[in-house]
């Protein structure tokens, strides 16, 4: 079964394309993307959809190419229904709802977050983890029980990424933010910044205005600050992680999103693990970041479980979470 797959919950438009009919074969075929992106950061939404209708077309063309195959060899037509944008996602499903129609191809409609678990599991030998899910908007920590995706703690306020992204724009460092603070951290100090776990969720607002008054008071070296705010907000990642292992008793803990590209970050991680007979699973960057392939992948369970959407019915859904979704596609 051949799965084409679209990504457009926000900077990213994306066309994946993934096959699992034989078995010991690549099962990516494609995986294209083109990134909505302003020299300060941040996302004006409808500029975001405005790219998105711009590329679509050439992102497609791309995929195809790359996979050597025509739209008419397509089986099933997947697209990221939620969460996210609604301007961003819009043009994603209407995209979708055009080629199916055009095509005559059933539609799947899928959950970003959980794509970034499948497509982990998929390409790593990951089989139950706990997902440390760590992008631009969202800030998670997933694992499956009873059914569900659950969602064991997450970020009260901003996600990491954008954390990240705002510090570094007030230091001039340009965007995207998390890539930059990397290399600066490598030469850096400790300075103490206030650390917010609450339960299981966090929150780096407090964080944020700490490190602008810092920056504001010139008294602090940009090294310093880039290594403390990994240490520290990473810091808090892991032992949410950690705690959610613990609670599910499970023994695998995969990353995903932009920020695991983060060499410390996956570090830390693994130390955490090790010391708790543990297992850590990074899959390359692609599939970290937000990508089509894992859109794909998950309408091609999603379908092989019995989801078909109706045309009319493909639509949108902003602020769905992963936990009102049913996991059709596990045995376990
Ligand atoms: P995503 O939303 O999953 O595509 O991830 C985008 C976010 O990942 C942005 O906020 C980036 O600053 C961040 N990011 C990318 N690479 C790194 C890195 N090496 N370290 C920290 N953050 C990163
Ligand atoms: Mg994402």
């Amino acid at each position: 079964m051949i799965v084409l797959g679209i990504e457009s919950t926000a900077h990213t438009f994306g066309i994946g394309i993934v096959n699992d009919s034989r078995k010991g074969e690549k099962k990516v075929l494609a995986n294209v993307k083109d990134t909505f992106t302003t020299k300060k950061g941040g996302i004006i939404p409808a500029k975001a959809a405005d790219h998105h209708v711009d590329v679509c077309d050439i992102v497609l063309k791309d995929a195809l190419a790359i996979a050597k195959l025509k739209l008419e060899d397509v089986n099933v037509i997947a697209y990221s229904q939620s969460p996210g944008i609604g301007h961003c996602l819009k043009i994603g499903a209407m995209f979708a709802r055009s080629l199916s129609a055009k095509y005559n191809k059933p539609l799947v409609g899928v959950n970003h977050c959980i794509a970034h678990l499948e497509i982990g599991r998929l390409v790593t030998s990951a089989k139950d983890p706990v997902l440390l899910y760590l992008s631009g908007a969202n800030t998670q920590v997933i694992a499956y029980e009873g059914k569900k995706y659950r969602i064991f703690g997450e970020t009260l306020d901003m996600g990491i990424g954008n954390f990240l992204d705002s510090f570094a724009r007030d230091l001039g460092l340009g965007f995207p933010g998390g890539p930059v603070v990397e290399i600066f951290a490598k030469k850096g100090k400790y300075v103490e910044l206030p650390y917010s776990v609450k339960g299981m969720d966090m929150n780096f607002g407090g964080m944020l205005t700490n490190l602008k008054q810092k920056i504001k008071s010139g008294k602090y070296k940009k090294e310093d600050l880039c290594y403390s705010i990994q240490e520290t907000a990473f810091a808090m990642m892991v032992e949410v992680a950690e705690r959610a292992l613990a609670h599910c008793d499970k023994k695998e803990l995969l990353l995903g999103g932009g920020v695991a590209c983060n060499k410390r970050l996956q570090e830390m991680c693994n130390k955490m693990c090790k010391a708790r007979g543990a297992k850590m699973f990074v899959p390359a960057n692609e599939f970290l970041v937000d990508n089509a392939a894992m859109i794909a992948w998950l309408g091609l369970l999603q379908f092989k479980a019995g989801d078909k959407l109706k045309i009319e019915k493909a639509d949108i859904k902003p602020y769905l979470r992963t936990d009102e979704i049913e996991v059709k596609w596990r045995k376990d």
